[in-house]
């Protein structure tokens, strides 16, 4: 895909979040991965405004191309493109439901076998930090070691995929997860799948949907 069109889908992708209710205002980011480094969203830029053009250009080494400031973030989106090379797309939230439960401090469990596309049996939640340290980037990145998403306590959440559009998938369902978590709090305490479940789910995954399409939720 051309520069440009990463750009216009980046935006495209901010706005349908804020849409689908999953984020709101300026919160949250997005970066995307292109030769020699990767693409993120510009710090405190309303989705709305935004233009291809605002949109900057990160190399590993953190210098950058552009007339705006790189998200607050760029520190936690360029160690997880350095350190995970299967990574295409890096998102960043603060939907409702998964900040809730990063408020509780608490990891999703697998309360659903959904929780399989987030590449284990749960999605563990980070210790509160400070947004924009370096210390967060390191938690996210152990956190994601053999994860595709975790929680921040206090903040919100970050999923990957190996491109925008599974990255995007992906926090829809998680978001949507977080959200049937809590529902079943409410009203009693929910049974949690065995690990070898989650394994079985996993696998099963592998073969799931029309294999032409590569709609499976494998994504990393
Ligand atoms: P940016 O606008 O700098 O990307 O910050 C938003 C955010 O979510 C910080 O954690
Ligand atoms: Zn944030």
């Amino acid at each position: 895909m051309k520069n440009e069109d990463i750009r216009k889908q980046m935006i495209a992708t901010c706005i349908f979040m804020n849409e689908r209710g999953i984020n709101q205002g300026t919160s949250g980011n997005i970066s995307v991965r292109v030769d020699g480094g990767f693409l993120i969203t510009p710090s405190g830029v309303p989705y709305d405004e935004m233009k291809p053009a605002d949109i900057v250009t990160m190399k590993l080494d953190a210098s950058h191309q552009g007339p705006r400031k790189p998200s607050t973030e760029w520190r936690f989106h360029r160690d997880i493109m350095e350190k995970k090379k299967e990574v295409g797309a890096v998102i960043h939230l603060h939907s409702m439901f998964c900040t809730s439960l990063s408020m509780l401090r608490r990891e999703i469990p697998a309360v659903h076998y959904m929780i399989a596309a987030a590449g284990g049996p749960t999605v563990p939640c980070v210790p509160y930090v400070t947004w924009g340290t370096q210390e967060l980037a390191d938690y996210i990145v152990g956190a994601l070691q053999d994860r595709h998403a975790c929680l921040l306590s206090n903040h919100g959440m970050v999923c990957i995929g190996p491109t925008l559009k599974k990255a995007a998938w992906l926090a829809v369902e998680i978001e949507t997860l977080a959200a049937q978590y809590w529902r079943a709090l409410q009203i009693g305490v929910p049974h949690i799948l065995p690990d070898d479940e989650i394994g079985r789910v996993m696998e099963k995954f592998k073969s799931y949907g029309q294999v032409k399409e590569k709609r499976a939720p494998s994504c990393c």
